[in-house]
């Protein structure tokens, strides 16, 4: 991370901390770059071949193949091939079970850090074998959309396995905040409710199974289950890679006569058109990571910064959506566009179940008491 433009800060008594801007940033402007600590494809998105590789979430595949594939039109062809981001050659495998990588250093890197603990050693799926089980277990309790998953849990514990310092380690995800409960305002993060509880059981007992050890037993009892769930839950940034969103963009910067980026502009619109009817919003690789300087990031619904991925793997880079004063605090939403557009209520609801926290952003306290922003549908629709 070089030329960091924030400092991580004590905000205040209901935010805690937060990023402070440590110099005048202009909007559009890069305020970090940051890589996470571990990161991992969402269950259901690997199930739908959004082929990603298995360390940094890169898409494997061309960017023809994967318009191909998400439009159903197999004889598309895509012009400047030069401006696809994948390499294929440089793609290699797990030698025992196959796993894909986009480069011999993630799977280095990969094996190193959890692989060889979570290594399952058979080429193709082994369904008897305890990660498998855990995982369909866990796909059978989380259809999508999907907001974390088990196996970055199941990472975390294989990372502190494989550790020469432990503690340290251990130490580096307890700095990430992983309390279940918001005590003062009594919510419960939405995974731990009464109505999970019997799902939790099954997945700590599969936990053990596939990933005990004893330097993280106090993890895998009851209480220290839910807070590597509350950890994972809360904290978890959601990553989305693409080699079409790069695609685009390598385009955007070839030098090309007016007509002809006319004629590209007009095919791309096509294109997004086509993949919207075929594929509707997932057109990504998901998944979800745990960065430590973004964790420290706070949300608000009219944020002043945003999470990017324009390297197409899971580093983030976050961009000033406006410009930002020195010591001006940076946030960003922890919302998707379409839940940020709904009213205070809906909002509100969602930062409650899944982060635990009430916002008392400018635009919410402005909202505030205004009867008019919920339509009956609404609420309706958001209970199911
Ligand atoms: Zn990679
Ligand atoms: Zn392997
Ligand atoms: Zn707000």
């Amino acid at each position: 991370m070089e030329n960091l433009a924030v400092t991580v800060a004590y905000i205040g008594e209901t935010k805690g901390k937060g990023l402070l801007a440590s110099r005048d940033i202009k909007a559009g402007e890069v305020i970090m770059q940051e890589r996470p600590i571990v990161c991992c494809q969402f269950s259901w998105n690997a199930a739908y071949n959004y082929l990603a590789c298995d360390y940094c979430m890169r898409s494997l595949e061309s960017t023809e193949d994967n318009v191909r594939r998400l439009t159903c039109k197999a004889d598309l062809v895509l012009p400047f091939p030069e401006c696809c981001p994948t390499s294929k050659d440089r793609q290699t495998k797990c030698p025992a079970c196959g796993i894909q990588y986009c480069s011999e250093d993630c799977k280095q890197e990969a094996w190193k850090r959890y692989h060889m603990t979570l290594c399952t050693g058979t080429q193709g799926q082994n369904p008897s074998h305890p990660l498998v089980v855990l995982n369909e277990a866990w796909k059978q309790m989380h259809y999508p959309p999907e907001t974390t998953s088990i196996i970055l849990l199941a990472r975390i514990i294989a990372m502190v396995r494989q550790a020469e310092d432990k503690a340290a380690v251990v130490n580096t995800f307890m700095q990430f905040c992983h309390r279940t409960v918001n005590e003062e305002q009594e919510i419960a993060h939405k995974l731990l409710g009464d109505q999970f509880s019997g799902q939790l059981e099954v997945l700590r007992e599969l936990t053990s199974k596939a990933v005990y050890s004893d330097e993280v037993q106090h993890w895998l009892t009851p209480q220290g289950f839910q807070s590597l769930i509350a950890l994972v839950g809360t904290n978890g940034q959601g990553v989305g890679t693409s080699p079409l969103a790069q695609w685009v963009n390598n385009v955007s910067n070839l030098e090309l006569s007016p007509d002809q980026r006319k004629a590209i502009d007009l095919f791309i619109d096509g294109v997004y058109e086509e993949l919207e009817n075929v594929a509707g919003g997932f057109l990504d690789a998901e998944g979800s990571g745990l960065y430590v300087l973004q964790s420290a990031c706070n949300h608000d619904c009219e944020p002043n910064a945003e999470q990017t991925f324009p390297l197409g793997d899971s580093t983030l880079v976050l961009k000033a959506k406006r410009d930002i004063s020195q010591g001006e605090e940076i946030c960003v939403s922890y919302l998707d566009e379409c839940a940020l557009s709904r009213s205070r209520h809906s909002r509100s609801k969602i930062l409650k179940e899944n982060y635990l926290f009430i916002c008392h952003c400018n635009k919410c306290l402005s909202q505030a008491g205004d009867d008019s922003e919920t339509s009956e549908d609404e609420d309706l629709s958001e209970d199911d």
